[in-house]
């Protein structure tokens, strides 16, 4: 069997609309994904019948929205195969995720302790993780990154020692699409008793994800890079780590008893979600991952690999394309540059024959430095991606090489 992706298009509103008349095809999915019709109803239902704050109201909206609120957080435990509910936490996306861990990381490592990223993060898992070490005078080490665009292993495991303390990676990167080897990486650093967070971003969205199996302590993940609303996301981590950690966000729902002079902290996952929490948005971020749970991930993943594997074909045929990232494991994201023609008008060009990609440093910074490119042109799919948008966007892509002539 195959995906339906006919079928599958039909419940996507957006992927109806044409630009300057032309069909749009949208190939900025590591982006952020578009929405399907269940997700667009479950926020306006939840807005036009039972919108209410959770957990303390004494009425009928308030206990439908606390129990639908609080069964979205059991479908995502559900789909990352997560122990206990109370280890998922509600963020805002991936962002913030990884600034909860890494401002708690603060203060609890010392001068002599060691932090290691790698080369291929997102700013997001980068910046937060420098901030944590710089408070606290701890070292930042990084995992170089090889001409594939693959984590150079040997190197990682030399930099692994008694005084690493955390390692930070991710599962897929936004820029490349190489698919990291999660759950060898843990196993690696778990030799050395290190704390392990994975940011799932780019990971979530191609099914599969058992954070049980993979044996790390925290996974990130935001819900507009699955299927569901932006501004919503979940942080999921092992309950006697996250118990413990140190409160990054303070004020209601995350207390227990409050007097003028101090304050107890409430049990998770509540303790970790200070204020009001983005009751809609998570209710559609669990119909998402509801949605996209119905699939045979086996059909998902044979269909990304048939995207990828047409897409680097025809790139490879391309007189003047330079791929960026050839790792053997890739999901995704597929990022290139011309030798003519910078990846800013490239994605200008493509967009007036309603082609929509993205351009630039892809919030990766070093990784663009580390190929000595100022950013890439990068067009990424989703479980929605034709490979006659793939073959139309090399047809397309060759006028705009033309034009830049
Ligand atoms: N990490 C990776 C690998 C990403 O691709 C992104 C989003 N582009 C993020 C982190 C940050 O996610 P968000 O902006 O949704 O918090």
């Amino acid at each position: 069997m195959s995906l339906d992706v006919a079928a599958i298009r039909e419940q996507f509103p957006i992927l109806k609309r044409e630009i300057d008349g032309n069909p749009l095809i949208y190939l900025d999915n590591a982006a952020t994904t578009q929405k399907p019709q269940c997700v667009i109803d479950a926020l306006v239902e939840y807005y036009s019948h039972y919108n209410s704050n959770v957990h303390r109201g004494a009425h009928r909206l308030a206990d439908e929205a606390t129990r639908k609120f609080e069964n979205a957080r059991d479908i995502i435990k559900d789909f990352i195969n997560a122990p206990k509910r109370e280890e998922v936490i509600w963020t805002s996306g991936t962002t913030e995720g990884i600034n909860m861990i890494a401002n708690g990381l603060s203060k609890l490592l010392t001068s002599s302790d060691e932090v290691i990223v790698t080369g291929m993060e997102h700013h997001a898992n980068i910046v937060t993780w420098q901030q944590a070490c710089k408070a606290a005078g701890a070292t930042l080490r990084t995992v170089p990154v090889t001409d594939k665009g693959e984590l150079d292993l040997d190197a990682y495991v030399s930099l692994l020692n008694e005084n690493t303390k955390l390692v930070a990676f991710p599962h897929v990167s936004n820029s490349l699409g190489t698919v990291n080897p999660v759950k060898w990486l843990t196993e690696q650093a778990k030799q050395f008793d290190a704390w392990v967070f994975i940011d799932g971003a780019q990971g979530i969205a191609h099914g599969n994800v058992d954070v049980q199996d993979i044996g790390c302590d925290f996974y990130a993940f935001s819900g507009h890079k699955i299927y569901g609303p932006m501004g919503i996301g979940a942080l999921w981590g092992k309950e006697e780590l996250l118990a413990e950690w140190p409160v990054w966000q303070t004020g209601g729902e995350m207390i227990s008893v409050v007097t003028l002079q101090d304050a107890t902290w409430n049990v998770l996952p509540y303790r970790l979600e200070a204020g009001t929490p983005n009751v809609g948005d998570a209710i559609a971020m669990g119909e998402a991952i509801r949605w996209f749970s119905s699939f045979d991930y086996a059909e998902v993943a044979a269909h990304e690999k048939a995207l990828m594997a047409r897409a680097t074909e025809l790139a490879k045929e391309f007189d003047g394309l330079r791929m960026i990232g050839e790792a053997e494991d890739k999901v995704g994201a597929f990022s290139f540059v011309l030798d003519q023609g910078h990846p800013a008008d490239i994605g200008f060009l493509l967009d007036r024959q309603g082609i929509a990609i993205r351009t630039g440093d892809h919030c990766a910074q070093p990784l663009m430095a580390r190929f000595g490119v100022p950013g890439t042109a990068r067009m990424s799919f989703s479980i929605y991606t034709t490979i006659e948008e793939v073959e139309q966007f090399f047809k397309a892509l060759k006028k705009v090489y033309m034009m830049l002539a």
